[in-house]
């Protein structure tokens, strides 16, 4: 963990707009750091495309080497797509550092913006996902995939969940809520379809709830999630599912909130933590100085809420409610990029967000 007036964080810039957004964010945390009495100590690692033709590695060992010392870090958007054959990573990078992290929570805050004109004005629902298990065959085999071609009309996914990663996900949520003062846990689930699996999920839950016994926990299945969230949304402030399961929903919020270029997330585990946009590389737009970096800049925000957790040092609090401040301010003022509408190119938006910093009242310092 970081000294007490330092912030020590790595920064990988990825690839597409990854650059451009991580510089904007890092200049928004450098103001916000400086108003909090915080002083920021960045180390920029390689990875992603400018990696590997530099190492043959999107994620060369130096990189993974001195992640191994860091409590949190921030990585811009990869595009696996797009990397050769060669490459020893072999799919997503950053799902490879979720997985060999042990970075098994991603908490997604779904908050409407009322200058997004949402569908849904006061949506406010968190979505926190297992991030290492589950129907992804990148991650879900100790050696090589879990989808299958037996012959080419028969194709195979394969599922793992296991009672171990459950368990300490389950605690990971059930202390997010406490922490967080909710008063429910919604664990979203599909036991009718796959009992298992499913059944070894929602059996975590089931064993630990008895030490939280303040926290109410309510099974939902995901179908009636999907289909009850536009019209019952005040139901679910606070939901725990499973990795796939996730990642729709947390997507299916971010839609009727205004869209995922703001939509930010942290992937945690239990001593390091990674800042992360939803959104991808976002191609079209790279380098043409009009990406949003909202996202980004959020999911600092919430690292930083992460380490103040972990140290009761304010001085975390206070940088990333500075960082939110700024945002909100910026699109009060009627500053934002064109994916949200606006004129403002990255770095116009990025001048008015530490603008907002600079100018926030003392309140803002809390
Ligand atoms: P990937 O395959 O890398 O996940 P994708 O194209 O499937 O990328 P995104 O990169 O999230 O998905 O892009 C979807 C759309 O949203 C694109 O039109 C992109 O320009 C836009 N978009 C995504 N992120 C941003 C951002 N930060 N600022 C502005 N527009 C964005």
């Amino acid at each position: 963990m970081p000294q007490a007036s330092e912030l020590r964080l790595a920064v990988l810039a990825g690839d597409g707009v990854g650059p451009e957004i991580t510089a904007a964010t890092i200049d928004i945390l450098e103001s916000a750091a400086a108003r909090a009495g915080l002083t920021p100590r960045l180390e920029a690692l390689p990875i992603g495309w400018k990696a590997y033709k530099k190492s043959k590695s999107t994620l060369p060992e130096e990189t993974l080497a001195a992640l191994r010392g860091h409590t949190g870090w921030i990585l811009g958007p990869t595009f696996a797509g797009e990397y050769p054959k060669d490459d020893p990573i072999k799919g997503h990078p950053s799902g490879y550092l979720r997985r060999n992290f042990g970075l098994f929570a991603n908490v997604r805050p779904v908050k409407a913006w009322p200058q997004l004109e949402p569908l849904i004005p006061d949506l406010d629902v968190t979505v926190i996902r297992e991030n290492t298990e589950g129907f992804y065959p990148d991650r879900n085999l100790a050696w090589g995939y879990g989808e299958f071609l037996p012959t080419p009309d028969v194709a195979l996914s394969l599922r793992v969940i296991t009672g171990s990663a459950c368990d300490r996900f389950a605690r990971f949520v059930l202390e997010y809520a406490t922490a967080l003062g909710h008063a429910s846990v919604v664990v979203l689930h599909k036991r009718t379809a796959l009992p298992q699996t499913e059944g070894i999920f929602i059996g975590a839950f089931d064993r630990l709830k008895k030490e939280f016994p303040k926290l109410e926990v309510e099974l939902v299945r995901i179908d009636t999630f999907s289909s009850a969230l536009p019209r019952e949304h005040h139901r679910f402030r606070l939901v725990a599912t499973t990795n796939l399961f996730g990642d729709i929903a947390s997507d299916q919020a971010s839609g009727l909130a205004g869209g995922v270029a703001v939509a930010p997330s942290l992937n945690a585990g239990i001593k390091q933590a990674m800042a992360q946009a939803v959104h991808g590389t976002a191609a079209d737009i790279a380098g043409k100085n009009l990406a949003n970096p909202t996202a980004l800049a959020l999911s600092t925000a919430m690292l930083l809420r992460w380490f103040d957790q972990k140290t009761r040092n304010k001085r975390y609090r206070m940088t990333a409610g500075l960082i939110e401040h700024g945002i909100k301010g910026a699109m009060t003022a009627g500053v934002s990029t064109h994916d949200l509408g606006g004129r403002a190119s990255t770095s116009a938006f990025t001048k008015a967000v530490i603008k907002s910093i600079e100018e926030a009242p003392a309140s803002a310092l809390r």
